[in-house]
């Protein structure tokens, strides 16, 4: 059984991150969608919002999971006894951060792999602040995210503008 983990916000998820969980599906026998709390970040949804949009997400995939996790990503590995954690990279933008995130994980853990997927060209401009960007502005999220996390966004910002 092999089992990874894809670590995030997903504040809110979105089409870049399916494209991410259903490339890794066809590498793992099982992909757990780990939302962290990240508190700190002042998300816009609460984590079980944040986790609730993803396991709508996933419906109908068989082998994927959703869950959130706080504290050290490298114990939640272990915890999961998974085999790799998954991140997306997009442009060279990410890399440094990605490349310094997986070097120190490697340091405290040696025993899972860091992979990264690169998402479909559409969808490397993505991200899930430029989409809350849009949103809050008024522009038509649609092409970015699933139907339901685009009706979260609406209904949360409404509130906040309340
Ligand atoms: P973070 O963990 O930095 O809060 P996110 O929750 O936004 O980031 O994303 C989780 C992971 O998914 C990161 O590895 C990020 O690079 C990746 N990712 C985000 N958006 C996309 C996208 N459009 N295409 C591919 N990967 C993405």
């Amino acid at each position: 059984m092999r089992t990874a983990i894809y670590p995030g916000s997903f504040d809110p998820f979105t089409n870049g991150h399916l494209d991410v969980v259903q490339r890794a599906t066809r590498l793992f026998d099982r992909v757990i969608v780990a939302v962290a709390k990240s508190e700190s970040k002042h998300p816009l949804f609460t984590s079980e919002e944040r986790l609730t949009l993803v396991h709508e997400a996933i419906r109908g995939m068989p082998n994927v999971e959703a869950d959130t996790f706080d504290g050290l990503l490298v114990e939640y590995v272990q915890r999961q006894s998974a085999q790799a954690v998954l991140r997306g990279l997009r442009a060279i933008s990410d890399f440094e951060f990605e490349f310094q995130m997986a070097l120190m994980n490697r340091k405290l853990n040696e025993n899972f792999e860091t992979i990264f997927m690169m998402p479909k060209d559409t969808y490397t401009f993505l991200s899930s602040r430029i989409v809350k960007e849009i949103a809050r502005l008024g522009g038509d999220v649609s092409p970015f995210v699933p139907p339901h996390v685009r009706t979260a966004l609406a209904a949360q910002l409404a509130t906040e503008k309340t």
